[in-house]
Parts: C-alpha cells; structure tokens; sequence
C-alpha cells in the first residue's frame, strides 16, 4: 500500500476516535458512563498532530475538505473496480494506478485504495 495512504487512513482513524469522544450518544452508548480518559484524548490529539506533518499541505487540504463535505471516510477502498465511497465505477486506468499512486475518485475525490 502506497504509504501516503496509509497516513492518511491512521488520520481518519483518529479523526474518527476523537469526534466519537466528543459526542454524547457515544459517550452514553459506547462507554456506559464509564469517563473517557483526558489521557487519550491528549495521545488522541498529539497523534493526529504528528500525522498531518507527515502529509503534503495541498494533500491535507484536500482531506480536510472531504472529511467536511462527507463527515467521514475519505479513505476508501476500491471493490473490483468500484469506488467504495460513493459505488461509481472507475475508469480501469485509475483502478490500476491505485495500486501504487495516490489516486482520488473522480466522482466523489475520496482517496482510493488497493487491496488485493
Ligand atoms: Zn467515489
């Protein structure tokens, strides 16, 4: 998997960890009024922080702005030749090229990934 990928699939995760922490259905739901740890959400917080210096700015824009648009999964796997954000199917040339680059859907401009 290309690494930037991987980056920035680590910073949904994370992304993802912290808006659960802060919503209340969650906190009610996932941790039966157990308190969540200040503790993970600072390691939460500085994890995220070092991960966007590991990405391109331009690329990180990009994120930010899907992640808002969408609300979530911005990195998204390809299935056989669909995008598995928004199911169009793509172009057989990008399909190949996800394997190794980092590609966007041109429908939706999820990031797309390979897995064998
Ligand atoms: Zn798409």
């Amino acid at each position: 998997m290309n690494p930037q990928i991987e980056t920035l699939r680590s910073l949904e995760e994370f992304d993802h960890i912290l808006r659960d922490i802060a919503s209340d259905g969650y906190q009610q739901v996932g941790f039966k009024g157990i308190k969540i740890s200040e503790e993970l959400i600072r390691i939460a917080e500085r994890e995220r922080a070092k991960l966007t210096k590991k990405i391109d700015p331009k690329i990180l824009h990009q994120y930010e702005r899907i992640m808002k648009r969408y609300g979530g999964r911005v990195v998204v796997q390809v299935i056989k030749e669909f995008c598995g954000g928004c199911y169009v199917k793509l172009p057989s040339e990008l399909v190949v090229r996800c394997r190794t680059e980092l590609v966007t859907c041109p429908n939706c401009g999820r990031f797309l990934y390979w897995v064998k």
